[in-house]
């Protein structure tokens, strides 16, 4: 199939981006990397009056990390660009990004496009959300920070509006002596996972002190496991504490069954991914004390 018809801008500033974006509202798709929109595009899943083509905006491909720890991507940043970066200082995201498709989608796709894309079988969501990321959104009104708490309301759906454009996402980095696990299970390489994990956790003087666990493939948004985070912190690290943490993530699970895996089977996997994820993370975990 070939896309419904469409108008193109391809403007050369922010300020002319969200001036196409104000014109046209809802009739109007930002394309970045074109690595979802295209296809959705072809088979007519997405019929936009307007499409606002960023590539030719300049500045937008920034890649900084501040004092804070934090990563200032510009939403031109293609996946691929961080995942080869050297000194990448996460070496988590390398690994997530690994698993994004194949090199030539992650080579045009943008880091931005994956988190405002906001498919819920995705990683970079899920990794967005396990470190409290921030989307940077411009539109004429000015500029808004919105977290990754507020940011995912369904799936392929977000709480930005019509007339805004993410410029900048904000990745604030687990400190160096934090342990980090992912595990995720797909049925090829390349293919969207159906469940996957990411935990982060610190650990001081044998006991854990704090750990993040988000999940995807399991419901319409990236999950957030609040529960199981809460039971390990200041438990001691250790089989018990990851045992239970699993369980309590995935009882909180309430996925969908369809085409590709039943509700069962997700909440199953998830479990014992979850395990796999912190006993990686609590292995890598340098005791900051
Ligand atoms: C065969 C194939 C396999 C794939 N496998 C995976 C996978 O395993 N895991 C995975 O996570 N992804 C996968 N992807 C998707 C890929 O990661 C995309 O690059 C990503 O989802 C979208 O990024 P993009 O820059 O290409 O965005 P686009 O396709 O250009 O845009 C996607 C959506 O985000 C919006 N958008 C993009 N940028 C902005 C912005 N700055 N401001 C506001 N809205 C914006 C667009 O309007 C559109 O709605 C796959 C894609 C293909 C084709």
């Amino acid at each position: 199939m070939k896309p419904a018809p469409f108008a193109y801008h391809d403007p050369r500033s922010v300020d002319e981006v969200v001036d196409r974006l104000a014109e046209h509202g809802d009739d109007a798709k930002v394309l970045a990397g074109g690595q979802s929109l295209m296809p959705m595009l072809a088979l007519r899943l997405a019929r936009p009056a307007v499409i606002v083509d960023l590539n030719r905006v300049g500045g937008l491909d920034d890649v900084r990390a501040s004092d804070g720890g934090v990563l200032h991507l510009g939403a031109l940043v293609r996946q691929r660009a961080i995942e080869r970066w050297a000194t990448t200082p996460a070496p988590l995201l390398s690994a997530a990004l690994r698993m994004v498709g194949h090199v030539a989608i992650r080579t045009r796709g943008t880091v931005a496009g994956s988190v405002t894309h906001a498919d819920p079988a995705a990683e970079l969501p899920a990794l967005f959300a396990a470190l409290d990321g921030v989307v940077v959104a411009r539109s004429r009104q000015g500029e808004r920070t919105i977290p990754a708490s507020e940011l995912y309301v369904g799936p392929l759906t977000t709480s930005l509006r019509s007339d805004e454009v993410v410029v900048e996402t904000r990745w604030p980095l687990p400190p160096a002596h934090a342990g980090w696990g992912f595990h995720e299970v797909a049925r090829r390489h390349g293919d969207f996972a159906l469940v996957g994990v990411f935990a982060v956790v610190t650990v001081s003087s044998g006991r854990i002190d704090a750990a993040r666990i988000a999940l995807f493939g399991v419901g319409p948004t990236p999950v957030r496991a609040r529960d199981a985070e809460q039971s390990l912190a200041g438990a001691a690290v250790g089989a018990e504490a990851i045992g239970d943490a699993a369980r309590l993530a995935a009882d909180a699970l309430d996925p969908d069954s369809d085409l590709h895996a039943s509700a069962w089977y997700r909440k199953r996997v998830a479990r014992t991914l979850t395990e796999r994820a912190l006993t990686d993370a609590l292995s890598r975990a340098r005791s900051s004390r």
